[in-house]
C-alpha cells in the first residue's frame, strides 16, 4: 500500500536546524517570515532555496494552514529574492516538491529557485 501525505512537523529536519542556526548556510535573504539561502548541492548556476520560518511539513501543509501574513510574506519574499539576485531580466524557475510523487526529501516546506542558464524540461520524463 502506498503511503499517502507526510508524517507530522519533525522539527529535527535539516532545515528546521538550519533555521535555529544549528547548521550553517550560505544565507541570501531573511526577513520575518522567510529564510533563503544556497542549495548545498546546485543544479543550476543559480540555486536558492526558501523557507518559511514557521513549522510547515509541505506546501499542502502551509497552504492549508498558514496565517495570511505569513502566505503573503513568504510569497513576498520568493519574489523579493529572484529580484535581488538579479535573475528577472533572464528569468528563472520557482519549484515546490510536495510528497512521495513530487520527490520531496526534506519535510520543511520550500521553493527552489533555479536560474543562470536555461533550465529545460518544465517536468523531465518518467524514469
Ligand atoms: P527537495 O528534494 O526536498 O525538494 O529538496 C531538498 C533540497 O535541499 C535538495 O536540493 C538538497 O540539495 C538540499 N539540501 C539538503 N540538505 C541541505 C543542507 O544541509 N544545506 C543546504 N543548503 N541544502 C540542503
Amino acid at each position: 500500500m502506498r503511503v499517502t501525505g507526510l508524517p507530522p512537523y519533525d522539527d529535527t529536519n535539516i532545515f528546521a536546524r538550519i533555521l535555529r542556526g544549528e547548521i550553517p548556510c550560505r544565507r541570501v535573504h531573511e526577513d520575518d517570515f522567510a529564510l533563503a539561502f544556497h542549495d548545498i548541492y546546485p543544479q543550476t548556476p543559480v540555486h536558492v532555496l526558501v523557507i518559511p520560518k514557521g513549522p510547515y511539513v509541505s506546501f499542502a501543509d502551509f497552504s492549508a494552514k498558514a496565517t495570511e501574513a505569513e502566505v503573503a510574506g513568504f510569497w513576498r519574499a520568493v519574489g523579493q529574492v529572484a529580484r535581488e539576485l538579479g535573475l528577472e531580466a533572464t528569468g528563472y524557475r520557482i519549484l515546490s516538491n510536495m510528497g512521495e510523487d513530487g520527490g520531496q526529501e526534506v519535510p520543511h516546506f520550500h521553493v527552489h529557485v533555479f536560474g543562470g542558464r536555461r533550465v529545460g524540461r518544465m517536468v523531465p520524463k518518467a524514469e
